[in-house]
């Protein structure tokens, strides 16, 4: 059995706390103490989990590119795919962590090769993503990764297009999970869904 590609955490390390995983209700505590919660944006109504406090914040950071990447190296991925835009920040850091390669969903028109397509529904009309037709090989094992699971929608076209290449999406993981939205429902028992953070 090839080893896990997991780089050890250093900021696990330095704290005694290797592994990042199980969160503790501390740490669990500290992060969502640095995520800003900012009402009615972008409408009336939701209040948006602004991850750029969290971001900002080198030890935070590092601590949650770190437990993600330790969640996932046991599934030795070829590839980390993350969506367009907010998945674009955290994605490339897993990727590099478990020295896979970065594969990026993007919004309609943006990516220059042959596409695949996915649409899907929003509360008012339908968005969708594209990935580049040989962006993974057929069997390649892929990990997907957003910032925020939601209502589910934008992970589960994500899921579906990494599908229409034939990747095997071995897991689907977000910093914060909001659960009473119950996303996680929609999303495929075949795959280890999981959320560093989750707000009842
Ligand atoms: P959904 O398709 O409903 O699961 O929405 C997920 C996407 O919308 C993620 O890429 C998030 O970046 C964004 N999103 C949805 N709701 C929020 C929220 N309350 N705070 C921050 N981002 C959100």
């Amino acid at each position: 059995m090839s080893q896990p590609r997991t780089r050890v955490s250093q900021q696990c390390q330095e704290k005694n706390e290797l592994p990042c995983l199980p969160l503790t209700p501390t740490k669990s505590e500290w992060l969502k103490s640095i995520i800003r919660d900012v009402p009615d944006f972008p409408k009336p109504g939701i209040i948006f989990k602004d991850l750029t406090t969290l971001l900002k914040n080198a030890e935070a950071l590092r601590f949650v590119v770190d437990a993600l990447a330790e969640r996932y190296g046991n599934l030795r991925p070829d590839y980390v795919a993350a969506i367009e835009a907010r998945g674009f920040i955290l994605g490339p850091a897993i990727a590099h962590q478990l020295n896979a390669g970065f594969v990026p969903l993007r919004k309609p028109g943006k990516l220059p090769y042959k596409v695949q397509k996915e649409a899907y529904e929003l509360e008012y009309g339908t968005d969708a993503i594209e990935v580049h037709v040989d962006a993974v090989e057929p069997g390649a094992r892929v990990v997907l990764v957003d910032d925020l699971l939601a209502t589910g929608g934008t992970a589960l076209a994500a899921y579906r297009l990494l599908k229409k290449l034939d990747a095997d999406v071995v897991g689907v993981g977000f910093v914060v999970e909001l659960a009473f939205l119950e996303g996680r429902k929609k999303l495929p028992t075949d795959t280890d869904v999981f959320a560093l953070l989750s707000y009842k």
